[in-house]
């Protein structure tokens, strides 16, 4: 196995290129993505104010001028703090998969009741959900959180255009997340994907699972004009910092892990992914610290002997997991050993994704 010379990433890739330095794709990936989408520092007082106003503008005379999305953990609570911070008015979305921990729960109420932020779950047909993530299962790729994530981003769309509103404020950012595989995440923007994969192995039909087409996506963006914010590439992100102010001003408790506030995201990156696909997440996420400063490449290493998640709660999590999906042991060791695919064995639109991706940088490198 090779391990890039500058961050953590290695060849449990199967994408991943070196240098003759030793240095990874990724790492030259996280160089051009932080150019593009990391304000400097010396603009960023004044590109958020000007975001600020805009935001402001966008949803004068309406009860919400934006909306955010919320799961309970990091990233969204802070972004829910920094939009109250700024004097915005958001509205909070939370969609409810059935798999929130008790203490997501916990942590969702608290923080917004704090700070006074109106919240809309929508809790998701569960006999469709479970149908579907098993089709996930069974197509037998590395990013079985699509159906989850999928569906987020519908509603986000969603909730902004009944509302009339013009910005969702999302916590994506670059400082912790610009690194990751295409084969181990690729598709939650794409529903012919999940139609595609939910047509070969699923049995029940999706008919209120929220989801966009493509022709959806081009109604929210260029005809409702809805944009995507990742707010905290506008400000100087530092995870650490974040939970501090977190856990001392609204009493958020944390879980253990990036996305561990779901248990199915826990059991499917502790469990599923690192033995089925030889895939370990946190090396991404260490990784992406690691360029963006926030921690060194010897503590990622290090890190990275703990093990992902306590053994005892992972076998809990095994079986709770198998319950709720309504498999019994044996089809579960079934789809276990299934032989690994990726999103490029089934029907998909990347190659249209790819085009709009290089048509919107060359148009940011024209503008500036
Ligand atoms: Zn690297």
């Amino acid at each position: 196995m090779t391990v890039c010379t500058r961050c953590i990433m290695d060849t449990t890739d199967p994408d991943i290129s070196f240098d003759a330095a030793g240095v990874c794709n990724h790492c030259h990936r996280y160089e051009e993505v932080a150019r593009q989408r990391i304000i400097p520092a010396g603009q960023r007082q004044e590109r958020l104010a000007q975001l600020v106003a805009e935001v402001k503008r966008a949803g004068e005379g309406k009860p919400y001028d934006c909306v955010i999305g919320v799961s309970g953990g990091v990233d969204s609570t802070y972004v829910a703090w920094v939009v109250k911070d700024l004097g915005l008015r958001p509205l909070a979305v939370h969609l409810d998969n059935g798999w929130n921990s008790e203490l997501a729960v916990a942590n969702i109420e608290k923080t917004l009741n704090k700070l006074g932020i109106d919240l809309y779950t929508h809790v998701i047909d569960w006999e469709e959900f479970q149908n579907l993530q098993i089709s996930f299962l069974k197509a037998s790729t590395p990013d079985g959180e699509v159906p989850t994530d999928h569906a987020i981003f519908a509603l986000l769309y969603k909730i902004a255009a009944k509302q009339g509103l013009k910005h969702v404020i999302t916590g994506t950012n670059v400082i912790s997340e610009a690194i990751l595989p295409e084969k181990w995440g690729y598709g939650y923007f794409d529903w012919s994907y999940v139609k595609d994969v939910h047509r070969r192995f699923g049995s029940a039909r999706l008919s209120t699972y929220p989801h966009f087409s493509l022709l959806h996506l081009f109604y929210y963006v260029f005809l409702r004009r809805i944009r995507m914010v990742s707010v905290l590439n506008f400000i100087d992100y530092n995870k650490n910092q974040a939970m501090d102010i977190l856990k001392n001003e609204l009493g958020w408790v944390y879980y253990g892990g990036k996305h561990y506030e779901s248990i199915y995201t826990r059991f499917y990156q502790a469990y599923l992914l690192p033995r089925k696909f030889d895939i370990d997440k946190r090396k991404a996420h260490y990784s992406n610290l690691v360029l963006s400063g926030q921690m060194t490449r010897p503590d990622a290493l290090d890190a990275m002997k703990a093990p992902v998640y306590p053994a005892n709660l992972l076998e809990e999590d095994r079986q709770y997991v198998i319950k709720k999906l309504n498999l019994d042991g044996q089809q579960f060791e079934e789809i276990m050993s299934l032989p690994r695919k990726t999103f490029l064995d089934y029907k998909n639109n990347r190659n249209v994704f790819a085009f709009a991706k290089r048509l919107v940088n060359s148009s940011r490198r024209l503008i500036g």
